[in-house]
């Protein structure tokens, strides 16, 4: 008898974790950790073993120089080519107000998708002028929200949005500033916006050129910008490259066909974690030369508007976790961990490469393991990671946190983890402790919960 199995979702993913070799020397890769000369992971000059017994509890821990050296390091490479280019933080990669702080004071602006982050956005002291709202199937509510607080550019992605912000300016008498987001064709596998999708206005067929050319006889908008946002974690420079093309096709098509040129060209986020790229060789640099070659091709000025969002966020959170059990099934050895896929959201390709908080000794034997949570699901953090197998090898650190996991964090199955914030070697600070998650409990289902 033929029994089913269905482990695709988990098996067709990469998630492969880091190899031995690099794990004794994960410095090169994200400077903020090293094992000392005992062996012991340190997160800047933190004990990450002894963080973690003391506090007795997974934890998600938030580098805030981290965050700010990722912006510094993205921002800087665009605007070595690209002069009065900005920055906008994707807000949605994390709401950790301590570090979309850190953004803000470091120059970034915001991006924000809908009227609950506008609000977030606006509470972390981001300035209107330098808020880029997008969204499809804007609300009036929205509209209205954007338009009083008067952001700097609104997105515009299908002529229903078109109208409902021309409403919403008719109401408070004032004119928008608006974008209007393209999907361009592209000629590239793995791109993970196409054409005919929910996101953005087909070029192809005509939907884009006649939402530009209503949107151009809208008295209530003033069109400023080319939008596009069509990858999502890109480690291919060449796959960026096949996206603006098309970018820079419609920019020149739109000026041939209407003479309109954009004031601003904004071109979304989409890049890996920086160590991820880091460990292929790659930078923010590289895809910055790339988006200068390809929209150089535009021919005329105009300012350039990126929206990273997991480059920013992604590597500058660490989890802390225990391990609960150590099972084998088949070739499979299991490492389950106490941190949740509840808050370290299963998501298509992400991967959270677990280290050791001690080193072995030199001569003790290390294993593959894939590593998952305890949850009846079967998520797993990541698979086929090198860890030492040694029976008091019970705790690890888990990198590439940071971006996404805490925002689409699900308070199903398991307690949430501590968060945890510091900067540089300041202080380590609760921001999530476990009675703002009691407060959630009894507030959402009326249960009390303890520790
Ligand atoms: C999500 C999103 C981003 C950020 O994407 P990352 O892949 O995290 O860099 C930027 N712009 C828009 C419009 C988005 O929806």
């Amino acid at each position: 008898m033929a029994i089913a199995h269905d482990s695709s979702r988990v098996r067709a993913r990469d998630l492969i974790g880091l190899e031995r070799h690099e794990i004794p020397a994960v410095h090169d890769l994200l400077d903020y950790l090293r094992y000392d000369d005992r062996g012991r992971l340190r997160v800047h000059g933190h004990d990450a073993h002894d963080l973690l017994t003391g506090a007795g509890a997974p934890l998600i821990w938030y580098l805030g120089d981290r965050v700010r050296a990722n912006y510094r390091a993205v921002d800087g490479a665009y605007r070595a080519h690209f002069t009065g280019h900005r920055t906008f933080a994707a807000v949605k990669a994390c709401y950790v107000k301590e570090c979309l702080t850190v953004l803000r004071e470091a120059g970034a602006g915001a991006e924000v998708m809908s009227a609950l982050e506008l609000q977030i956005a606006l509470q972390t002291g981001f300035d209107p002028a330098d808020v880029v709202s997008n969204g499809v199937g804007r609300s009036p509510e929205y509209a209205d929200a954007t338009v009083a607080a008067g952001v700097g550019l609104t997105v515009l992605d299908c002529p229903e949005d078109l109208a409902t912000l021309a409403a919403a300016c008719r109401r408070h008498g004032v004119r928008a500033r608006v974008g209007l987001r393209v999907t361009p064709p592209v000629d590239h596998e793995g791109i993970y916006i196409t054409p005919s999708s929910k996101l953005g206005v087909d070029w192809e067929g005509g939907e884009f050129l006649r939402l530009a050319k209503a949107a151009l006889d809208t008295p209530e908008v003033e069109v400023v910008a080319l939008h596009a946002h069509q990858v999502t974690h890109c480690s291919q420079p060449a796959k960026y490259r096949a996206t603006l093309a098309g970018v820079a096709d419609v920019a020149r098509a739109v000026e041939r066909e209407l003479g309109l040129r954009f004031e601003v060209v904004d071109i979304g986020g989409g890049l890996e974690t920086r160590f991820l790229l880091r460990r292929s060789g790659l930078g923010p640099e590289d895809f910055a030369a790339v988006a200068a070659e390809e929209l150089g091709r535009i021919g005329y000025p105009f300012v350039l508007h990126i929206e990273p969002g997991r480059f920013l966020t992604a590597d500058a959170a660490v989890g802390l976790t225990r391990v609960t059990a150590e099972k084998r099934n088949g070739e499979h050895r299991y490492l389950i961990t106490e941190i949740g896929s509840n808050v370290l959201i299963d998501m298509a390709e992400v991967t959270y490469h677990p280290l050791p908080t001690v080193l072995p000794a030199p001569d003790a034997p290390w294993a593959t393991y894939d590593v998952g949570d305890s949850t009846c699901a079967p998520a797993l953090v990541c698979r086929t990671a090198a860890l030492p197998d040694t029976p008091d090898n019970r705790l690890l650190l888990l990198l590439n946190c940071g971006a996404y996991s805490t925002v689409f964090t699900q308070l199903w199955a398991f307690r949430l983890p501590r968060y945890l914030f510091s900067d540089g070697d300041g202080p380590v600070r609760t921001v999530f402790d476990d009675e703002a998650q009691r407060t959630m409990y009894r507030a959402l289902y009326g249960y009390e919960i303890r520790p």
